[in-house]
């Protein structure tokens, strides 16, 4: 049955990673395909989608507080609520108990058929939440892209991993990759149509393998970096344990590669590592960052840090404390443990008191925060190319942006350079972002 949504209006919120991001874009772009447009607001629309993230409890409190705060939108009827991600894939039926206000839940293994799902006459709630080992193709031509100058592209979903805290395989099933002449592809049709950056995205993109040849990730690298037109190529996530030499080595003789690399620790200390099922030890982690530096002196590396995983002692933290000011990170999120359904560690002990989570995150980013304010002074007086991703807040002649190594900068410019590569002067700092100035309002060569 082909979908037919003319004259319907909808409104997706967003909640998560890069990879909701490019979600909500392809259904978005599927649902205009079938005839419907996009609203400006939930009150404005027929069709609300709720697109859920579940890593942490945190996460996962806010998507039912905004599910409650759109109840009143149905007492006018005619307006359908979906809840999309890994809320809806773990908590399944659960969620139409708890949030009676919804009419259907789709697991990310459905999205290619949301249009048609909605276009067939329903009589009570839906529930799609099958695991499917296809791939399903999703192209630019059904995107809708939020921005015109750099472009997610998905090459692989779920996670083989099983971290011990991680909900993601249970949200998003097993690996299964993109082929990758399918990836080419999307690449190629971006680079036609004026996109500056592409970032390829998956839960773990080292382990990528292409179905048909088997080829690995520093191969699709190699393949995507030869495409003309794309000028900054990203990828994200990274997992140290399937970080290989061979990507290390692509990473340095490809200068369109971005010399920037999240790589997440989540500790360091190899003994929490370890009942945290992550694969390697702490001196896995340094070796595998001294190869990156070896190679790439100016390499910008950022990281995600989990404090109180159970079981994590003083000594332990102390650990984690001494890695970030051995590799000088350009940026850190951190995190403070929280357990998640399903997990391995859900079934141990959460020992690690409120208070002390707390004291860690808050040493944890104190530390942090010193070291980027004294790598960002340090870079006051030096000029960066940057993709300018749109108006700052403030607005009145600012914009932001991101230099290579993914560091946001905030700019005035005499012109709009949204989407744009410019040359942009660093005057000033704080520790999370540089402040400067166009060269002249110029774009980049
Ligand atoms: N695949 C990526 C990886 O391997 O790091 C990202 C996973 S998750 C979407 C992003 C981050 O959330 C993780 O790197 C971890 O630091 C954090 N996280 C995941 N589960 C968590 C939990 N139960 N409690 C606190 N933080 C968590
Ligand atoms: Fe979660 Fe670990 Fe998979 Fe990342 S690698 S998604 S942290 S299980």
């Amino acid at each position: 049955m082909s979908a037919n949504l003319k004259g319907l209006r909808f409104f997706i919120k967003t909640f998560g990673c890069q990879m909701n991001e490019n979600d909500s874009e392809h259904v978005a772009g599927l649902l205009v395909e079938a005839g419907a447009s996009k609203a400006l607001s939930a009150e404005e629309s027929d069709i609300i989608l709720v697109n859920t993230c579940a890593v942490r409890k945190k996460s996962e409190e806010k998507i039912y507080s905004f599910l409650g705060r759109l109840s009143p939108l149905k007492k006018d009827g005619g307006k359908v609520i979906g809840v999309l991600g890994c809320v809806a894939q773990i908590r399944r039926e659960e969620l139409f108990k708890k949030r009676p206000e919804i009419d259907f839940i789709v697991g990310p293994d459905h999205y290619h058929e949301l249009a048609s799902l909605l276009s067939r006459k329903r009589e009570g709630k839906l529930l799609k939440t099958s695991w499917n080992r296809a791939w399903h193709e999703i192209g630019s031509a059904q995107t809708l892209r939020e921005s015109r100058g750099s472009a997610y592209v998905p090459i692989m979903e779920g996670c083989n991993n099983f971290c011990a805290y991680c909900v993601v395989p249970f949200g998003r099933g097993r690996e299964k990759c993109r082929p990758m002449d399918s990836v080419r592809e999307e690449v190629l049709d971006l680079a036609a149509n004026g996109y500056g950056e592409i970032q390829l995205l998956g839960q773990n993109v080292n382990s990528y393998r292409d179905p048909g040849t088997g080829e690995d990730f520093a191969g699709l690298l190699r393949v995507v970096s030869r495409i003309e037109g794309i000028e900054w190529i990203r990828f994200i996530t990274s997992h140290p344990k399937d970080l290989s030499p061979a990507i290390a080595r692509t990473m340095s003789d490809r200068p369109n590669i971005c010399r920037h690399l999240h790589l997440p620790l989540q500790s360091g200390s190899t003994a929490v590592l370890a009942r945290m099922n992550r694969g390697y030890t702490r001196e896995e982690y340094l070796e595998k960052v001294g190869l990156l530096k070896g190679l790439m002196p100016d390499i910008a590396l950022s990281t995600d840090i989990i404090v109180g995983f159970p079981g994590e002692t003083d000594a332990d933290f102390e650990e984690t404390l001494d890695i970030l000011k051995k590799i000088e990170f350009v940026n850190m999120f951190s995190f403070r443990y929280s357990p998640r359904p399903q997990t391995a560690a859900a079934g141990i002990e959460d020992d690690i008191p409120l208070e002390v989570k707390r004291k860690r995150l808050i040493v944890l980013q104190d530390a942090q925060k010193e070291i980027q304010l004294a790598r960002n002074r340090a870079l006051i007086g030096k000029t960066f190319k940057v993709l300018c991703l749109g108006e700052s807040k403030k607005g009145g002649g600012r914009y932001s942006g991101r230099n290579e190594g993914f560091q946001v900068v905030n700019f005035s410019s005499p012109r709009n350079v949204r989407d744009r590569f410019v040359d942009v002067l660093i005057t000033g700092c704080g520790p999370y972002s540089l402040h400067g100035e166009t060269l002249n309002g110029k774009t980049a060569a």
